[in-house]
């Protein structure tokens, strides 16, 4: 049996399957991962994006942080891919439970998953720190500058930033879901970036797939390692 085989019938067998994802789910949508060798990371500025993405930074450098912000980070025109699709199709079937994404792009709720578990937040939710009114993407993307509220407030991206914490009702029902999983499916992301990447280790079940283009540090755990695009992968299924 090829491994596509195996995972094939797994899905099949399953209806509590949960996926674990990260930037390279949305890679083949044309927006670029961090870690990758055309990634994020790689792209030089005057400070590194780990600093700019930073909370500090953000305070201190806010028309920098929303430069590279509008630039960087935010792909509006981006379409889900076939792994988001596949996805949105086996929770419709009843066989997938959540997605837990540290992705911020929106682009699982587009493709038309309802749980999805937003660990790093939504650029698609923005709010005026001043009177907390909501403002959509578009609106940061077409503002110059600080993207100021009616009432004179900046606005803050929804997104968590390096020295933040993340939401803690999303850490719960995610430990929640990865605890129920029968099979926890890990794909697009390198496991670099914690918590998000602690949360796997309450998974409980002998299903472990991991599909990524690299290598993960969860690969020697994992029952079964898909190494590939993760829209070329679950489109075949
Ligand atoms: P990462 O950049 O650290 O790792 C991406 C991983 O995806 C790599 O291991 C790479 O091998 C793999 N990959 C790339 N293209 C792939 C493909 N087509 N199919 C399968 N695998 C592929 O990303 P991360 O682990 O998610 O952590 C980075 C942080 O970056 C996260 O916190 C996330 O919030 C943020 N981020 C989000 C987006 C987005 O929302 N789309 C984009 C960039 C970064």
């Amino acid at each position: 049996m090829t491994k596509l085989e195996q995972l094939k019938q797994w899905v099949m067998q399953s209806d509590n399957i949960v996926f674990f994802g990260g930037a390279g789910v949305s890679c083949e949508s044309g927006i670029p991962d961090f870690r990758s060798e055309d990634g994020l990371y790689r792209q030089q500025y005057r400070y590194p994006p780990e600093t700019i993405l930073s909370h500090r930074f953000y305070l201190h450098h806010p028309e920098e942080f929303f430069t590279f912000y509008r630039n960087k980070m935010l792909y509006l025109d981006a379409k889900p891919n076939p792994a988001h699709q596949k996805l949105a199709q086996w929770e419709k079937e009843g066989k997938l439970k959540a997605v837990i994404t540290q992705n911020i792009d929106g682009l699982h709720q587009a493709a038309g998953s309802k749980e999805v578990l937003e660990l790093h937040g939504s650029v698609h939710r923005n709010y005026c720190g001043k009177c907390g009114k909501e403002y959509p993407a578009s609106y940061i993307r077409d503002s110059q500058g600080i993207p100021r509220c009616s009432c004179g407030g900046r606005i803050k991206p929804d997104v968590v930033l390096y020295e933040e914490s993340l939401d803690e009702d999303v850490i719960a029902r995610s430990v929640m879901r990865i605890q129920e999983a029968q099979m926890l499916i890990i794909g697009g992301t390198s496991l670099a970036v914690y918590p998000a990447a602690g949360l796997i280790r309450f998974y409980q079940g002998n299903r472990l797939v991991v599909i990524n283009r690299d290598p993960t540090p969860q690969d020697d755990r994992a029952d079964l390692v898909i190494h590939g695009k993760i829209g070329e992968i679950l489109g075949q299924l």
